[in-house]
């Protein structure tokens, strides 16, 4: 049993700071190691449960959080950048589930601790078929598209909130709730890392009763906000891509992964654009 870990940083209990989550600042190596921890209870849960091989994708900022000899369970690893399927690199569909690590919830969401979607300095507002969406649901569409149901999602109890309407079957294990963007009450790492380990193999365990996939309808839309005009008249390079608004463009399509892949094309692009 092949299970598929993506992790981001944000939604470790503990981290209420870029400072802690953001190479070369004094506290990112307690942020790596609390986040390493978190990885790690899934790891383990995934195993007592059951799985026989775990892919762990680091998908966070520079993608070196992770260090290969620091995970358990014989994980193989997939990290730094650029990756073409960026924070979903190595998913295909001989994966029987996918888990969600340290997840943080979208841009537009009210206390969310840390909170963007992608890009913070363009993104203001994305929507997956009309539902407000952070980077879980905008993953999700390469889920969907490999066919392999999301089994667990773990970060602050927005984002396990947002995991609702597209992973509806999913274990969800809050670690914290936000306070503010910059503010959060944090479980204590220990009960944080026990929640994770027993969601991860209660995930695993109700696999044999049939785990539903993304409910994510076809065709699928991708709506993007942006911050500024520059950035929609931009993404109007990309396939598919209509403006709607003066700052917003969309996208629809059956094949979740091409709007995936476009979505991702549309932050490389637009990265630039940022003064
Ligand atoms: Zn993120």
């Amino acid at each position: 049993m092949k299970i598929y870990l993506s992790t981001d940083f944000e939604g470790t209990s503990g981290i209420v700071a870029w400072e802690q989550a953001i190479e070369g600042n004094p506290e990112y190596a307690h942020g790596r190691a609390l986040l390493t921890a978190e990885v790690n209870a899934a790891i383990e849960g995934a195993r007592e449960g059951g799985a026989t091989e775990i892919v762990v994708n680091d998908a966070h900022h520079n993608m070196r959080n992770l260090r290969a000899d620091e995970l358990t369970g014989e994980a193989t690893l997939i990290s730094g950048r650029h990756k073409p399927l960026y924070m979903m690199e190595g998913l295909d569909g001989s994966f029987d589930g996918v888990f969600f690590v340290s997840y943080h919830g979208s841009i537009g969401a009210p206390a969310a601790i840390l909170s963007h979607t992608y890009n913070p300095h363009t993104i203001h507002t994305v929507r997956v078929n009309g539902h407000i969406a952070g980077e879980s649901a905008l993953n999700a569409l390469v889920a969907a598209h490999y066919k392999v149901p999301i089994l667990l999602v773990t970060g602050d109890g927005v984002t396990v909130e947002e995991a609702a309407w597209f992973a509806p079957s999913a274990e969800r294990v809050t670690v914290k709730e936000g306070i503010g963007r910059f503010a959060a009450r944090n479980l204590h790492p220990q009960v944080a890392r026990r929640l994770i380990g027993e969601g991860a193999a209660r995930a695993i365990a109700r696999l044999s009763d049939g785990a539903s996939l993304p409910a994510i309808e076809r065709p699928a839309r991708v709506e993007i906000e942006f911050l500024t005009a520059d950035m929609a008249e931009l993404a109007l390079a990309i396939a598919g891509v209509t403006r709607t608004e003066a700052r917003t463009v969309v996208m629809d399509d059956d094949d979740t992964l091409s709007l995936y892949k476009r979505f991702v094309a549309i932050i490389l692009l637009t990265r630039g654009l940022f003064d």
